[in-house]
């Protein structure tokens, strides 16, 4: 996610980094000594291609996945990029003799794989293979053996590059190098040297949320060492010549993990064009270099241009950085017309605020006792709100258990990356048993006779156990207790934890609250009895939503929030003992798509449901109760926004589309957006108001909010 966030730093240093890759092309200190060069192009500026491949990371990987759709843009994007830059160079590889080399047709297929076409080109085929292989990696395994393989790949690719000196003196290896480089120049490519910063760079992005002050100084201090060990390393080997290349050092991926987390710090202005403007200059520095060296010729200026190579980098920097911005300033003029954003073309859609899921998911834990965690019920696409991007965002800002009501809504979480317990709150099939165990599910065992047959599939599964506390729908009687005794000792089961449903807890009215009070005082009669018998439980649970929010005294291990985690009360009218402060998630909006007139006497819509009573504006909204727009709230009982006012419904709600009363309302023009529920303020379209109108509740309204809108 990060939607909304950028990042000044890594824009700046993008910059930064292409000019450090033109000093590797153009030895800015040679005149200096063999020495200053060497520290310069070989150990300070071999940051800046893995910087790009961490960036690239950061942006892609992850180990939260709806489909493979990011990966398949990237290697898309990359490659035409690619294709492009080959072309590009195409003259001066004619001028090089390029295509009079021997055996052209395999070399020419190895350098378009892993070399590049001209010198530096490497970098995008290596692009490709390192963001499919992390890709894969983190997908396939958690972070750290995600982690630990593209490390081995990288030591690989280290005893090939900086520290070949060593593997050259021990015949296996240097059998093992031989054929390899056979097949690429260099260890450093796609497969050795580019997984690992794509990794790493995935890691950060899903943990530099937690940055705080102390992190700042850490990674300053940490980059300061590994930078001067680094260096270190880097003089070393050069001093015993055991370089065959000088691209990977071992202290080289733990400098760019605090560098890149220093440059996250950065505060300043967006600055997006520098994406553009870098991949620009990287791209085409070499042709500017030549540019330069034959301007020079031309004009006789060898002496100022060329023979001073500080002087020379300069221009090589300008004159590409100059190139480059014009270069994408008319890009961005005559590009072909491409998505602005997903909702500009969708029909209908929901809008998630995730600050505010996250500012309610706090607000909640605050108003919890400290052992007690939330239990995020992401149940019904979260409530309509979109399962992925729900949980995925809760689980990277720490919550740790999920509540689903079926075993493929549990399994689609793990496929979406979500890590943490995941409890089954409804009856899954006992022949599932082998999936629940597969995805580390765990299943409520809604009565006694359903936890034996789970327990007779021999599976050995995780579940917790549903005591029936006066609900009567499911879960064992809290009066058997030797039945729940019976439960623990089940050898193919282990009870995780043991919990319950409050029935009327959303209602303040004495008898409900009395009946409320007599459930929790079964549930804790159940826990006493068991621990009375040497039993302990080691998670039990009551609270939903109006649970935590009319009984936050009691001290649980989790509260199962649904409702509230998404901002809302179920009704408008609904009043609770603790106030908080929480802000809705999601809106429902839709754009119109037709105006029309319609003069007074005529109807509008099936059933001729409106008729008008003055000539009349209408606009044509395509959202229906097939997209989960509630159809009583036909003819006026519902309302929209449009341009800040509210249009009443004409007519019936049909199934994919509806007509409003836009008279009066001033400049409506097609392509508008309209507000079905809204999110912010005390408002008639939050979705508890909308919700009672329909004679329903939030919860309901929400959660049948139609896959067409998301
Ligand atoms: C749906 C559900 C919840 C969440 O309820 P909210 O009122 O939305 O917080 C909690 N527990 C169980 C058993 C549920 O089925």
């Amino acid at each position: 996610m990060g939607k909304n966030k950028f990042y000044p730093g890594i824009d700046y240093f993008r910059c930064a980094a292409a000019f450090l890759v033109i000093a590797i092309h153009t030895s800015p200190l040679v005149l200096f000594g063999e020495t200053g060069d060497f520290i310069f192009t070989r150990i300070i500026s071999r940051a800046a291609v893995p910087f790009f491949f961490m960036t690239s990371g950061f942006f892609l990987i992850t180990r939260y996945a709806c489909n493979t759709e990011k990966l398949r843009k990237f290697v898309k994007k990359t490659a035409a990029i690619y294709l492009t830059a080959m072309l590009v160079y195409v003259p001066l590889n004619i001028y090089s003799g390029y295509f009079k080399m021997e055996f052209f047709l395999p070399n020419l297929i190895k350098d378009i794989v892993f070399d590049g076409t001209f010198y530096h080109l490497w970098y995008l085929p290596a692009s490709i293979t390192g963001a499919c292989i992390g890709w894969y990696l983190v997908r396939r395994l958690d972070y750290k053996k995600a982690f630990g393989a593209a490390f081995i790949l990288y030591v690989i690719g280290l005893f090939g590059d900086s520290y070949y000196g060593l593997s050259e003196k021990i015949p296996v290896l240097k059998s093992f190098y031989a054929s390899l480089f056979l097949v690429s120049d260099y260890t450093r490519n796609g497969i050795f040297f580019a997984p690992l910063f794509f990794v790493l760079g995935g890691f950060i992005a899903e943990n530099c949320r937690k940055l705080s002050g102390r992190a700042r100084k850490k990674s300053v201090c940490g980059f300061t060492i590994c930078f001067v060990c680094m260096f270190g390393e880097a003089l070393l080997l050069h001093y015993f010549q055991l370089q065959r290349h000088d691209s990977m050092y071992l202290f080289l991926p733990l400098c760019m993990y605090f560098l890149f987390y220093m440059l996250l710090q950065v505060k300043g202005k967006k600055c997006e064009n520098l994406r553009n403007v870098s991949l620009c200059i990287y791209i085409i520095h070499p042709w500017i270099i030549v540019a330069v060296r034959l301007f020079g010729k031309l004009f006789h200026l060898q002496n100022i241009l060329i023979d001073n190579s500080v002087v020379h980098y300069v221009i090589v920097c300008l004159a590409s950085l100059a190139f480059s911005m014009i270069g994408t300033a008319l890009w961005k003029k005559y590009k072909p017309a491409g998505e602005n954003g997903r909702n500009e073309e969708k029909r209908a859609y929901v809008e998630i605020n995730l600050e505010n899921l996250e500012h309610n998911a706090r607000v909640l834990k605050g108003a919890m006792p400290t052992k007690c965690s939330l239990m995020a019920v992401v149940k019904a696409e979260a409530y309509g709100h979109g399962a992925f991007e729900i949980s995925t965002h809760l689980n990277k800002m720490g919550v740790e258990a999920f509540a689903v009501a079926t075993i493929d809504e549990g399994i689609q979480l793990r496929k979406y990356g979500i890590r943490g317990e995941i409890l089954i709150l409804g009856y899954t099939d006992i022949y599932r048993a082998a999936e629940l165990k597969k995805y580390d599910l765990m299943q409520t065992l809604i009565d006694f006779d359903y936890a034996s047959a789970l327990n007779r599939r021999k599976t050995g599964v995780k579940a917790h156990i549903k005591i029936d506390t006066g609900m009567h729908r499911l879960g064992v009687e809290g009066k058997d207790v030797e039945k729940i005794e019976k439960i623990f000792s089940m050898k193919y089961i282990k009870v995780c934890g043991m919990y319950t449903h409050l029935c009327c807890a959303d209602s303040l009215k004495p008898e409900d609250a009395a009946f409320t009070r007599e459930q929790i005082n079964r549930f804790y009669k159940v826990a006493a009895d068991l621990e009375k018998d040497g039993i302990t439980i080691p998670k039990i649970h009551i609270q939903s939503s109006y649970g935590l929010l009319n009984y936050p005294e009691l001290a649980c291990d989790y509260v199962r929030a649904g409702i509230a985690l998404y901002g809302v009360l179920s009704s408008p009218e609904d009043t609770t003992v603790l106030k908080l402060n929480l802000r809705p998630v999601l809106s429902l909006k839709t754009r119109v798509v037709l105006i029309r007139k319609i003069l007074k006497g005529e109807s509008v819509g099936y059933g001729r449901k409106f008729t008008a009573e003055r000539d009349s504006v209408i606009a044509i909204l395509p959202i229906g109760y097939g997209d989960g727009f509630p159809r009583n709230l036909s003819c006026k009982k519902g309302m929209v926004s449009i341009n800040g006012k509210y249009a009443p419904i004409a007519g019936m709600v049909c199934m994919d589309q509806m007509a409003v009363d836009i008279t009066g309302i001033e400049d409506v023009a097609v392509g508008d957006a309209a507000t079905l529920i809204c999110g912010q303020g005390n408002n008639e379209l939050m979705a508890p108001y909308v919700a009672a109108r329909s004679n329903s509740i939030s919860n309901e309204l929400l959660c049948r909010i139609g896959e067409r809108c998301r």
